[in-house]
């Protein structure tokens, strides 16, 4: 267990549960037990929490619970969306996607490329955004799926999803929005951004892991999906097994809690980041936010320290969990200098950026105490630049 000195920056990882959550599971362990597919008391019980659940995560997305699958979390859902609809499309179809997008949209689109499908890659500008103009021209007549993120998960970086929805509906084209970063802190209403397949996951949203829900519309236009399971035919044939009543319960009173504290606390939240890069700036004036700082999610700050490995920072952050992209000196390659190089910022990709996600667990205090600490940090990490440069094998791409 981490100690009270302990700060969590990371919340574009994966978020605590909210105890409010972890109270609202614990019959599901113990009394309310029962499949949810069996018909006997004990099972319609159990099936009444889902229902609830699936009415509170229709709710956040303003749309019909007939239209919310359940899933193991965002990876399965955009697997789900993006394979299911080429499943019915076949190969020669064309999908349109991003450079920035999350490994799972990445890695499913490399897949649907060796099944036969293509896929464009749209490039994104130097704020970090896709151009709906670059959406609108990548468009063709066989192409039958769009798939953009709300939110990014390393830059924060908004996409602007109402004008890319406005226009693959009049092109007659499904628009798949991964809003698994968003929706903690933007109203992500499936209507409003003309999304016709959305993923979300439970653990992003203070939630438990391994629970997620993907968003199917139902009519004006169908999205058609063929499942990647086979089984018992739950979730209306979409997704067979048998249903994670408490991670389904996790995620309907997480959505709740999002649906009714989400504004005044993205504020909250907005204000204790300016406050950190106020800080910031003023001890380090030369460092770069990567990415836009107007079109972010609230709680995000992606920065490069010239002259230091963001990696070395995060390494010598003992007692504060921040998370560092960089093209080759990260400890796993976790594949988030790809974010950084689309943004056309060699020197940025090559140094990293140490990414801080400020979230729901954290106050005013915590802010101060891990701004001078990330200052230490950063004052080490350049000490020790030149040493690192020598001994690494990293070439400006
Ligand atoms: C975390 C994340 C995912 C994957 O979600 P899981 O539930 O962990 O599978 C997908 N997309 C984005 C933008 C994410 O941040």
């Amino acid at each position: 267990m981490p100690d009270e000195r302990f700060i969590y920056f990371d919340h574009h990882a994966t978020t605590p549960c909210d105890p409010r959550v972890v109270e609202a599971m614990l019959p599901t362990f113990r009394d309310v037990f029962a499949n949810a597919s069996s018909s006997h008391a004990a099972g319609r019980a159990a099936l009444e929490l889902v229902e609830n659940a699936r009415a509170e995560v229709a709710a956040l997305l303003d749309c019909d619970a007939r239209e919310i699958v359940f899933t193991s979390g965002a990876t399965e859902s955009i697997n789900l969306a993006l394979k299911g609809v080429a499943a019915l499309a076949g190969p020669g179809a064309h999908i349109v996607t991003s450079t920035i997008e999350h490994r799972a949209v990445l890695d499913a689109c490399a897949a649907l490329e060796r099944d036969g499908l293509s896929v464009t890659y749209l490039p994104v500008d130097a704020d970090g955004c896709v151009r709906p103009s670059d959406v609108e021209n990548a468009i063709g007549p066989r192409t039958i799926l769009v798939s953009i993120m709300a939110a990014n998960n390393e830059i924060g970086t908004l996409q602007p999803i109402e004008a890319i929805g406005a226009i693959t509906r009049r092109r007659g084209v499904l628009l798949h929005c991964d809003a698994t970063q968003a929706i903690a802190s933007l109203s992500c209403k499936v209507d409003a951004i003309s999304a016709d397949l959305l993923s979300l996951s439970a653990h992003k949203i203070y939630g438990p892991k391994g629970s997620g829900a993907l968003f199917v519309r139902r009519r004006r236009p169908r999205a058609r999906l063929r499942p990647l399971f086979d089984g018992g035919g739950h979730e209306r044939g979409l997704r067979s097994g048998t249903l994670n009543v408490p991670g389904i319960v996790g995620l309907g009173v997480a959505a709740k809690i999002v649906r009714e504290e989400r504004e005044p606390e993205a504020a909250r939240i907005r204000a204790l980041r300016d406050r950190l890069l106020e800080i910031l700036k003023e001890a380090i004036p030369d460092l770069i936010v990567n990415g836009s700082l107007a079109r972010r999610l609230p709680g995000n700050l992606n920065i490069t320290f010239p002259g230091a490995r963001a990696s070395t920072i995060v390494a010598s952050l003992a007692d504060v969990a921040v998370s560092a992209g960089s093209a080759c000196s990260s400890p796993k390659t976790d594949g988030s200098s790809y974010v950084l190089r689309a943004l056309g910022r060699k020197d940025a990709a090559l140094l990293g950026g140490v990414r801080i996600g400020i979230g729901r667990t954290n106050t005013e205090d915590e802010i101060e105490v891990a701004a001078q600490r990330v200052i230490e940090a950063v004052g080490t990490a350049r000490a020790r630049f030149g040493e690192e440069s020598r001994a690494s094998s990293c070439e400006p791409a």
